[in-house]
């Protein structure tokens, strides 16, 4: 299974922050990474991104559940299409958590992207609380099954795990936790999806920095990562990107 690092800028970037995807496109030429790479700007910079884009791909951060008409501030899927995205990031913790998504919501989200010709990137994870309370197995495997639509294959879904408390904090879990959850995900997945669910890449989302990559990168399961804060400038970016060890 190729790898999958995919970089989410949130709400940052302005038209200069294109610099650094020139920087990104620049680097992946003059030495092939040993993963696919996906950066996933604002809306509002996709389609000058689209422009820029080579050697890696674009996705968005949120799409709607919906194809068009009146939803004023919302984007649908096609447009992300249309603007050059390949991929759309659905059921972000931050959209959970400030957007008050649900796994129906995320779940029509990713047959959205689907009918769309996008790759849904379907974000799971527990909170602190959820963990210290030992329910942590319990809360991503109701979220496998009520945010991954049961026509979810290797092709057209990725996995993020992130788990909230780990987002933007600086804090991950310890390399064994982060096996044995992905272990717990892929067992979800198949019991789910049956042997569709073998093939469906799972990234590791939380704090994911050039000085832990290494680390997190190369561990079983692991099938890339989703990075935030350290996405943003290039050369982190590169960093993780090539922590990776080629296989
Ligand atoms: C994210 O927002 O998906 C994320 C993983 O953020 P960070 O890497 O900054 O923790």
């Amino acid at each position: 299974m190729r790898p999958l690092v995919a970089g989410n800028w949130k709400m940052n970037g302005l038209a200069s922050s294109l610099a650094e995807l020139v920087a990104l496109k620049a680097a992946l030429a003059a030495k092939a990474p040993a993963c696919d790479v996906l950066v996933c700007p604002p809306f509002t910079l996709l389609a000058q991104a689209a422009v820029v884009k080579d050697g890696f791909a674009l996705g968005g951060q949120d799409c709607s559940a919906k194809e068009g008409g009146a939803f004023t501030g919302d984007i649908s899927a096609s447009m992300l299409k249309d603007a050059g995205a390949s991929h759309v990031i659905v059921g972000h913790s931050e959209r959970r958590q400030y957007h008050g998504e649900r796994d129906g919501d995320v779940a029509a989200k990713a047959g959205a992207a689907w009918r769309a010709g996008l790759g849904a990137i379907i974000c799971i994870g527990e909170t602190e609380a959820q963990r210290y309370a030992g329910d942590a197995n319990n809360i991503c495997a109701s979220q496998v099954d009520g945010s991954v639509p049961g026509a979810a294959t290797a092709a057209n879904t990725t996995i993020a795990y992130e788990p909230v408390w780990a987002i933007g904090t600086g804090r991950t879990p310890t390399t064994a936790d982060i096996i044995a959850m992905h272990g717990h995900i892929r067992n979800c997945l198949v019991r789910r999806l049956g042997e569709a669910g073998r093939g469906i890449r799972i990234l590791y989302g939380g704090s994911v920095k050039p000085d832990n990559a290494a680390d997190i990168l190369n561990l079983p399961e692991v099938n890339g990562a989703l990075v935030g804060g350290a996405s943003l400038k290039a050369s982190d970016f590169l960093s993780i990107i090539t922590a990776l060890k080629q296989v």
